[in-house]
Order: structure tokens, then sequence, then C-alpha cells
């Protein structure tokens, strides 16, 4: 089951700038910034109430994320969603027929089990799953 909209993650070109136009936005800083080189991007996270505002820069050419700014340009990436069991959500999502782009969750930045659904799937918006790792 859903349990809320975790964050909202949006692709940016740089991410030190991308971070001084939203901490002007926000009222304050990011609580954190985050390498994850299996994903390749470098990311930066804002409490926004319950959920939260991701940045995400390709920290390589060959990153998802410079991919999609070279086709889309800047600009809103993912909806990710908090889940309590990744596993049977993964299960839920596979039997109703959308593709799970991950055959297993993978660590994602924030301390979060991820997996994500593929666009085609959901009209067009890439969605993330996550779990909190306790
Ligand atoms: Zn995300």
């Amino acid at each position: 089951m859903v349990k809320k909209i975790e964050h909202i993650g949006i692709a940016v070109k740089n991410l030190k700038q991308a971070n001084e136009v939203y901490e002007k936005l926000l009222g304050g800083p990011p609580y954190k910034i985050e390498s994850v080189e299996s994903e390749g991007v470098n990311t930066s996270f804002f409490q926004t109430g319950e959920s939260k505002i991701e940045l995400l820069e390709a920290s390589h050419p060959n990153s998802a994320i410079a991919k999609f700014i070279e086709k889309k340009g800047e600009g809103i990436h993912h909806i990710a969603f908090a889940v309590e069991d990744i596993k049977a959500e993964m299960e839920r999502l596979k039997k109703e027929g959308f593709k799970i782009i991950n055959e297993h969750p993978i660590k994602g930045a924030d301390n979060q089990w991820v997996c994500f659904v593929h666009p085609k799937d959901t009209k067009g918006v890439l969605i993330e799953l996550c779990q909190k790792i306790t």
C-alpha cells in the first residue's frame, strides 16, 4: 500500500547552482547531499513538510539523468511513493501488468530501497517506489 508521496525528483544540469535556486525557493538549505555511484547521480534533498524534493545531477555522461536532460531538458524526472513493503508492492504491480525496471530493489539515495516503474505504463511518468532501510 502506498503511504504518501515520499519525494519528487527533479533532473538538473548543475547541482550546486540548482541547490542555490531551491534554497531560495524553499527558504532553507538541503538537509543532505549524496552521490549514488550505482545510479550515476549526485543528489540533494530538501524537506518540504512530509515530503521532499530530490535534485538529481548526472555524475557521468552515460547516467540516466544525462540522457533524460538531453531528451527533455531539466525538469520533473520522477515521483516517488513510500511503501511499507517494496517487494510485495513490486509483485503486486507486476501482476497488474506494470513493467518494473529493476528485478530487485536497489539501494537508492537517502537510505531507501528503491525500484522504478516504467513510464510507458504510467502515462509518461517514471514512478519510484521506496522503502526506508531500517
Ligand atoms: Zn528519487
